[in-house]
């Protein structure tokens, strides 16, 4: 018998029929024997339904006060369905009983509408699944130390299911969603994407561009954190699918190179088009000066991503950074107004048609030459590289957005993720 945490997304709690599925694949694992905890989201659309309502009434940025209330209404969303599914189970035969955030209760700190969980009850959960009972928690809320309702930020309920299966010890925690898994790239630039059996937290979080499409990314980061063995997989397979097929399908988050079971030394391509570069020519070359346009642009609470310093002539250097294209104008407004008049230029030029370009895996600590297979397969595309940055387990470049989904087909087949790699020795 394990302790297992299933998480539902929004579609697959759409309606009434897809929560008797979900009931009923619920009611396949406990009949095998488990112990089981779920926690669902919303049912689709409804959380963007209530904030929606809540725009018409209060257009304006909210305050706290506002906040906390957006937090009692959007977490209603979850207190339906949990509901729903606890009733759904009943019919199915299998004793459940529902619980909000506060019932548990989940703890959070009071950062309305992006709250973060602080501690997690386990007795209650426990006590009701040793009486023979599924639970059924509500994802996305919980409660801070006064009492108030709290959310976790759009998509939080993966982080509620992450965060009960560590709280519990649970031996898995399964999201079930609409993909059916991590992939090598986005299947809709790249066909051949092909479905990751297994993927490191460290490279899911360095994916995020990818990988928070599929999950929350601080989900990712807590399953990291407390270990928790996590998998994401398909919640459209038929209900009754072998439980011993289902447990295999999709991808598993793992922790330990070693346990990897397949060993490529790029996992995957990451892009985004979410970013804008800045570069300011005729920069005086003195000690100083980074801190001086980027220590401004931290003081505005602006995030900079990849930065480069080019080699000086008599003096002068230009100096490249990008930042979130949300960002970009006030970005621009901060250097003219706060950063340009100490520095004695006035040639700052922007581009937002430019992309970025990842690629991912552990496997790039241990194996030398991989930047240069990259860079050798943009050049044989005719790709011009703009800017480079590097970490221990990724490569990303910068490059005209118009070239984005050339280069990542051209990744893609430089480092041969269409073949599954050899298996691990
Ligand atoms: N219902 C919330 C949302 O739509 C939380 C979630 O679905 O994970 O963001
Ligand atoms: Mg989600």
């Amino acid at each position: 018998m394990a302790l297992i945490v299933h998480k539902y997304g929004g579609t697959s709690m759409g309606s009434t029929e897809r929560i008797r599925n979900v009931a009923k694949r619920v009611a396949k694992w406990v009949r095998a024997g488990h112990q089981l905890v779920v926690v669902p989201s919303a049912m689709s659309g409804e959380t963007n339904r209530l904030l929606g309502l809540a725009k018409e009434l209060f257009p304006g940025t909210p305050s706290d006060a506002v906040c906390r209330e957006l937090d009692m209404l959007a977490s209603t969303g979850e207190q339906v369905s949990v509901g729903l599914l606890s009733i759904a189970l009943q019919a199915e035969g299998v004793p459940a009983v529902s619980f909000t955030g506060w019932q548990v209760p989940v703890r959070t700190d009071s950062a309305y509408t992006k709250a973060r969980i602080e501690s997690i009850a386990d007795e209650r959960v426990r006590g009701e699944l040793a009486a023979g009972k599924v639970v059924v928690i509500t994802g996305f809320q919980g409660i801070d130390d006064k009492g108030h309702i709290t959310t976790l930020g759009r998509g939080g309920s993966d982080t509620s299911a992450v965060a009960v299966a560590a709280a519990l010890k649970a031996d898995e925690c399964l999201i079930y969603t609409d993909v059916d898994g991590v992939y090598t790239t986005d299947p809709r630039v790249v066909p051949e994407a092909r479905r990751l059996r297994s993927v490191s937290f460290e490279e899911m979080l360095e994916m995020a561009s990818m990988g928070s499409k599929v999950l929350q990314i601080r989900s990712v980061e807590f399953a990291g954190k407390y270990h928790v063995p996590l998998r994401v997989l398909s919640s459209f397979t038929p209900w009754d699918i072998p439980i011993e097929e289902e447990a295999r399908s999709g991808t598993l988050i793992t922790f330990e190179e070693d346990e990897k079971m397949e060993q490529a030394i790029v996992s995957g391509i990451a892009f985004n088009r979410d970013e804008a570069k800045i570069s300011i020519l005729g920069v005086p070359d003195r000690p100083g000066i980074a801190f001086q346009i980027l220590g401004a642009v931290a003081d505005a609470n602006i995030e900079v991503d990849v930065i480069i310093q080019n080699v000086s002539h008599e003096g002068k250097t230009d100096f490249s950074f990008t930042v979130h294209r949300n960002d970009y104008a006030r970005t621009m407004e901060v250097l003219k107004t706060q950063v340009l008049p100490n520095l004695g230029t006035d040639r700052v030029e922007g581009d937002t048609r430019i992309c970025k370009v990842s690629i991912v895996g552990i496997g790039m600590r241990s194996h030398g030459g991989i930047a240069s297979k990259m860079f050798r397969a943009l050049a044989e595309d005719g790709i011009n590289i703009q800017m480079i940055s590097t970490s221990e387990i990724k490569t990303s470049v910068v490059i005209d957005e118009k070239y984005m989904e050339l280069a990542v087909r051209a990744l893609h087949r430089a480092f041969e993720l269409d073949q599954p790699p050899a298996p691990a020795q």
